[in-house]
């Protein structure tokens, strides 16, 4: 069974959304959008100048003194409707993502869900913004915290989550009372659009959530725009580094999220089925094109002799379809340029002296022979002065590392620059909670290959998989939203004890 593949035309503009209103630009730049499972052009994205970011700068700072004052208990039941709205619709947007995107559309689904539970988590919003209270910290005052919005904030976001990753960063946003620019990926531009209607339909009022299409034009004028007080980053580690240095510099509060080279040890007392399965899945679903994939298997002791021909056999028999094809396991490449490159990564390989055992180059699908396809790679005797070890492939290329031991294995994953995601699958728990301690990665799965956080633990890597202290959503995407204040209050009986010049201290 499949989807009906067409959402737009090929004459369709992508525009932005600017103050409550669709908004297709005159004229000005613009870039083609393809369907990545037939290699055809599906519309054009307008692409923002620093005029367009301006506008919508403008109607977010228009719209913020009132959404600021609006009683959190309101927001967050603009946030309900949003969420029942989402839940209607959410078959809609995972036909968006796998039109444009490529993931597969289960995948597609499970991506929308994860975004569903953010958006949860930000209805809880009145609890989340209670500050404390203590009562006579002197004779006579008391003081108190609250957190209060920043004002404008902008997400810049990639393109493999185009609605997940908007949705780590909107929903916490706008509960807290913020309002929103949105800069989506301009390879999978039409879920922002969408989502920017179904918050339209659910009370928010114009110009809290605004979306401007583009590219680096208008990601540079962001950050360098005075109204804009914060900005979420997620993408690839060289452009989080430039996003973090700009924008601190422009004085701005920044969380840059970035890229990923995630390890999966294997133990020898694993059960071996269950691994598999673990790093196929996580190895090859979403054409590796996560940032949590697993991308390098660590087989240690004698583990390798045994799993990898299991590995390469299930590698070898993948479902590499259309993503709209329901039994579809994996989708094709997102875009041209990302094939060139995952290819010149695999050719990279065998250079190095890697041994390629399943080579998924010059893989085609029948009656889609312009997509973007290529099947699962698995690479055996991958060392760690290899590029295909050291840097983001972001492709389904798995490649493994053969250590003797734990403290090898811990040791080798350590001395990465990488640190965003990692797992450890073993039957013994002393190992597991050794590894989960002395691990020097942001998020840890034991015996779970891909350990996204739930909506309320925050999602954050470490080394140059995050630049800045906050993770995304959870309470740390809330303390990143608002800022502290701390009231200190007296209402003295009688005034006219004269001024003090010594530090106030408790009476
Ligand atoms: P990317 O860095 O190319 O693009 C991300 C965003 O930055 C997009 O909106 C893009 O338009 C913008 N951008 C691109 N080049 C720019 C430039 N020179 N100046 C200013 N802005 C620019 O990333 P991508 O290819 O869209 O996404 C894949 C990358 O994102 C991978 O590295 C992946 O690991 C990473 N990622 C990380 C996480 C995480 O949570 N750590 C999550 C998802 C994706």
């Amino acid at each position: 069974m499949s989807l009906s593949p067409s959402v737009t035309s090929p004459q369709a503009t992508i525009g932005h959304h600017l103050n409550g209103r669709a908004t297709l630009p005159a004229s000005g730049r613009s870039q083609p959008v393809f369907n990545p499972a037939t290699g055809a052009v599906s519309g054009h994205v307008a692409l923002a100048s620093a005029a367009d970011v301006d506008v919508a700068v403008s109607a977010a700072q228009a719209a913020f003194p009132a959404w600021a004052d609006t009683p959190p208990i309101r927001r967050a039941r603009v946030m309900f409707k949003f969420l029942e709205l989402l839940n209607k619709n959410k078959d809609k947007l995972a036909h968006l993502i796998t039109a444009e995107h490529g993931k597969v559309f289960t995948d597609a689904q499970g991506e929308v869900s994860r975004g569903i539970d953010i958006v949860e988590f930000a209805c809880g919003i009145p609890q989340l913004l209670k500050g404390d209270f203590t009562d006579q910290v002197s004779t006579g005052i008391d003081n108190w915290t609250l957190r209060q919005p920043l004002g404008v904030v902008a997400g810049i976001t990639p393109f493999n989550f185009p609605v997940m990753v908007p949705m780590w960063m909107f929903p916490v946003a706008i509960a807290a009372g913020n309002s929103f620019v949105l800069k989506p990926s301009p390879i999978d531009p039409s879920a922002s659009l969408y989502m920017a209607d179904l918050l339209k339909q659910a009370g928010l009022p114009d110009g809290v959530f605004n979306v401007v299409q583009g590219d680096k034009e208008a990601v540079d004028a962001l950050l360098v725009h005075p109204d804009v007080k914060a900005v979420s980053f997620v993408g690839s580690t060289p452009i989080a580094n430039y996003i973090y240095e700009t924008g601190a510099h422009h004085g701005k509060r920044v969380q840059a999220l970035g890229g990923a080279k995630n390890h999966m040890v294997v133990m020898p007392d694993a059960d071996l089925n269950q691994a598999v399965d673990a790093l196929i899945g996580a190895g090859y679903g979403s054409a590796g094109e996560r940032c949590m994939a697993i991308s390098v298997a660590v087989l240690v002791g004698n583990v390798a002799d045994k799993l990898i021909p299991m590995l390469a056999a299930r590698a070898k028999t993948l479902v590499i379809k259309n993503g709209v094809e329901l039994d579809a396991e994996m989708g094709p490449i997102v875009t041209a340029a990302a094939h060139q490159r995952i290819t010149g990564y695999i050719e990279q390989g065998v250079k190095e002296g890697a041994t390629l055992l399943v080579d998924g180059r010059g893989h085609t699908v029948k009656g889609y022979e312009q997509g973007f396809w290529m099947g699962g790679t698995l690479f055996d005797h991958v060392t760690p002065d290899m590029r295909i070890y050291k840097e983001e492939i972001f492709g389904p290329v798995l490649g493994c590392v053969r250590v003797k031991d734990l403290a090898e294995a811990v040791n080798l994953i350590n001395a990465h620059e990488f640190g965003n995601g990692v797992s450890c699958f073993t039957r013994d728990g002393h190992v597991a909670r050794e590894f989960s301690r002395r691990i020097q990665v942001g998020m840890v799965g034991i015996n779970v290959p891909i350990p996204v956080p739930m909506a309320w633990h925050g999602f954050g890597g470490w080394k140059k998989s995050l630049f800045g202290d906050m993770h995304a959503y959870g309470e740390e995407g809330v303390r990143f939203y608002t800022k502290q204040k701390s009231i200190m209050q007296r209402w003295p009986e009688s005034i006219g004890k004269g001024a003090e010049f010594v530090m106030p201290t408790a009476k």
